[in-house]
Parts: structure tokens; sequence; C-alpha cells
């Protein structure tokens, strides 16, 4: 019977439907995966330029203090040959500034050199992580290939059942049933058993149920959105 065929058709359809979503919810998982690591190498690769200034400001730091320490060093050469006491004491005054000078460079080189510590083992944990990631992409790859590959057999299985299926419809009534299937997408044909459209809730004139009524198991359309409606008895 055509409307038998037509339930089947309809079955393998929505399994088809569902095949497909299956698919791409596969390949959804790798996009995520995918953009999770992107954001992480992102944040890596931000770490690292942190990294960079940070061990330029040390390396100006301990130039800075070397250049500090040659001045102090010099100073400390001349002190030796100076007899008047007023620059005696100037140059004194001088070297002591410069080691109060060279002791605040040194206190914050001190605290760049833990931050950069905290920077490299922070920026190995991410490193590491990245890794790992970059390893599970590759396996859920693979996973994801096989799975895919298995489900597009199944669809291909299915859709050529459908086809041979589709030969038993009558061909208007597999043009309506595509039609709205086109329009709608998802179920389009239901067992119905009280008036009304499953699909939209469009409920017919009482002689027009009538007539369906006296039809069960003949398709018919719904006038308003046009999914087809089988009546199937009286509500049990
Ligand atoms: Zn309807």
């Amino acid at each position: 019977m055509s409307q038998e065929q037509l339930s089947r058709l309809h079955a393998l359809d929505l399994e088809l439907d569902d095949l497909k979503r299956r698919v791409d919810a596969e390949h959804q998982r790798t996009v995520q995966f995918r953009n999770n690591l992107t954001l992480r190498i992102k944040d890596r690769d931000q770490r690292r330029e942190c990294l960079k200034t940070l061990q330029v400001e040390v390396r100006k730091l301990e130039l800075s203090i070397e250049e500090t320490k040659t001045r102090q060093h010099s100073l400390e050469q001349k002190i030796l040959r100076v007899v008047n006491a007023r620059e005696l004491e100037a140059l004194t005054r001088e070297i002591a500034g410069l080691k109060t000078e060279i002791e605040s460079l040194e206190e914050r080189l001190l605290a760049k050199y833990e931050a950069v510590e905290q920077h490299e083992a922070n920026l190995a944990g991410k490193e590491k992580t990245i890794r790992d990631y970059e390893g599970g992409l590759v396996k859920l790859a693979e996973e994801v290939k096989t799975r895919v590959s298995s489900l597009e057999e199944q669809v291909s299985v299915t859709a050529t059942v459908r086809g041979e299926v589709a030969k038993n419809v009558m061909s208007d009534l597999l043009s309506r049933y595509e039609k709205a299937r086109e329009r709608h997408g998802g179920q389009v044909l239901f067992e119905v058993r009280e008036n009304g459209c499953e699909g939209c809730g469009l409920v017919v004139p009482g002689f027009e149920w009538n007539r369906f009524k006296q039809n069960p198991g003949t398709p018919y359309e719904c006038s308003n959105c046009g999914r087809l409606l089988v009546y199937v008895g009286e509500p049990s």
C-alpha cells in the first residue's frame, strides 16, 4: 500500500536527518577542540611576549648596574688623588649616592628575576598543556574520521533503500510529501485520531473531518501547512 510505503519512506528520511545531524556533531567536536587549542596557543604566545619584555627589562637593569658600578669605581680611583677637602667631601657623597642607586637597582633586578622565573614556570605548564591538546587533537581527528565514515556508510545504505521505497509511493503523494519536507523539514507525516493538524494545530470543519474519517489510512494534506495527516481511528 502506498501509505505504508510513505510511512516507511518518512521513517527513512527521519533516520537520514538524524545521521546527518550526527555527522555534523562529529565535525563540530573537532571544530570546538581546535578552537580551544587556538585560544590556548594565543594565550601562550601572549605569555611569551610578556616573558621577552621581562627579559629585556632584566638586561637593561643589569647593564645599568654595570654602568653605575663602573662610575663608582672610577670615582673611587679619583678620590685617591684628591687633596682638596671640599672636593673629597663631594666625591664621597657622590659615591655614597651611587651605592644607594646600585642597591636599589639590584633590588629591582632580584624582583625581575623572580618574575621571570614565575613566568617561565607558568609558560612551561602552558606549553605542556598545548602539547597534550595537540596529541588529543590528532586522536580526536582519527576518532571522528572513523565515526564519520561509518555514519556516511549508513547514510549511503539508507539513501539507497529510500530510493527503492520511493518508487513504490504514488507520484502525486510523493511530490506532496516532498514539498512538505522541503518547506518544514523534520516530521511532516502524522497519524491522527482527533481533528487537528499535529504540525500547525489547524482544526478542519466538521464535514471535512468526517470525510477524512471515512478514508482511514489515506493521507490528506493540511490546508494550512501542507503536512500530511493520516487518520488511524478513534482515540483509545
Ligand atoms: Zn497543518
